[in-house]
């Protein structure tokens, strides 16, 4: 059993509050990602597990042991970095067996593992080669690779693709998934990529000022965010936010855009928003749509032609930020030209004046 348990943990530095009061379990084989933006914590989060980084209080176990007194390298864990933190004078090879070796692990037992870790991770080709002859890719595999080969209870990943461009990030990311497909192994790995924490994660932690602000499955967090900060962190392109305002029209509410009162939609659905209330309403690009006549009234002001879809900007009177809308393929769109879009009230998220989700 590797479970990863969290119980009020916190971590000051100084008078930085970096965590603040975490709880939380991590089941054995589950694949957790925190995610936030710079500086919410998750790194910080991530190293006290590791025994890297000690913590201000609360408790640390693994596999049901507490751990705030055991040294990070008893702990069973192994951790990737973000920096491969390869030593350049060794082959491969040398890099991945190295930790064994200094465990006192016999020539023969190393080989053998890093030879097997090596073909999890195809780099049998490349076992001889210094990191200077490698890609950053290839690097950031054997990084993996010397991991792998202590079999430890838990990975850590502490944003291990941040250095490799956007081709490679993407093949990563598949070799990472396929790599937890085949070890069944319970990891851990920080980001602050949502398109990674959206593909890799069974479940996905959301860290703000160093709080977890949401948990849960991708997709759930994606359709249901628990506020504003959620809604705008998870989706790409962001979600828009409609300053509006509700007013009760028989048994409805009826919102309207705050900057110039056109109608945006009415809802029967329960709601937890005060009558008369301001609101904002998000609503992602991909669930607009441009209409003939009936719709929001604005100017496109930019057209993105993406090949598969397009990304378009309008400008609405009176509404500071420009709303994007996602169209596929390639839509006569010019750049000047009056039209009009509408969403389905069923896409629309209301927050409440303090950024909460008002769904009941
Ligand atoms: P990033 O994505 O930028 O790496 P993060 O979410 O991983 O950010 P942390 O590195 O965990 O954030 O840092 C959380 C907070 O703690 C930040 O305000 C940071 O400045 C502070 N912090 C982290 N390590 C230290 C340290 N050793 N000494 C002082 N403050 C620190």
């Amino acid at each position: 059993m590797a479970s990863v348990e969290l119980k009020n943990v916190s971590k000051t530095f100084g008078r930085v509050e970096a965590v603040r009061d975490v709880s939380l379990t991590v089941n054995d084989r589950e694949f957790v990602v925190f995610v936030g933006p710079s500086g919410c914590g998750k790194s910080t989060l991530l190293r006290m597990i590791a025994g890297l980084e000690s913590v201000s209080s609360g408790e640390v176990c693994i596999g049901g042991r507490p751990m705030n007194n055991v040294a990070a390298a008893d702990r069973g864990i192994a951790m990737v970095f973000q920096s491969y933190a390869l030593y350049p004078h060794m082959s491969v090879a040398e890099n991945m067996g190295f930790a064994l070796k200094m465990l006192g692990t016999a020539r023969a037992e190393i080989d053998r593992k890093v030879v097997e870790a090596a073909a999890i991770l195809r780099l049998e080709e490349l076992l001889s080669r210094k990191p200077r002859e490698l890609s950053g890719g290839q690097r950031q595999r054997v990084a993996i690779g010397r991991a792998i080969v202590r079999k430890p209870d838990v990975f850590l990943f502490d944003e291990p693709l941040s250095n490799l461009d956007a081709d490679l990030r993407a093949q990563m990311r598949v070799e990472i998934a396929r790599l937890h497909r085949q070890l069944e192994t319970t990891m851990i790995y920080v980001t602050h990529d949502q398109v990674e924490a959206m593909t890799l994660a069974d479940r996905i932690v959301i860290l703000d000022k160093g709080r977890v602000v949401q948990q849960g499955r991708p997709l759930d967090l994606h359709e249901r965010p628990a506020n504003r900060f959620v809604a705008g962190f998870l989706g790409q392109p962001r979600m828009n936010f409609l300053p509006a305002v509700a007013e009760r029209v028989g048994d409805a509410i009826a919102f309207r855009l705050a900057a110039d009162r056109q109608p945006l939609f009415s809802t029967r659905e329960g709601l937890r928003l005060a009558p008369g209330g301001t609101a904002e309403i998000g609503v992602r690009p991909n669930a607009i749509s441009l209409v003939e006549d009936k719709g929001i009234a604005a100017e496109i002001v930019l057209v993105e032609r993406l090949g598969g879809t397009s990304l378009l900007y309008l400008k609405v009177d009176g509404l500071p930020q420009l709303v994007t809308v996602e169209l596929q393929g390639k839509p006569a769109a010019t750049i000047g030209s009056s039209v009009r879009f509408r969403f389905d009230p069923a896409d629309a998220h209301v927050f409440d004046g303090q950024g909460r989700s008002c769904r009941l």
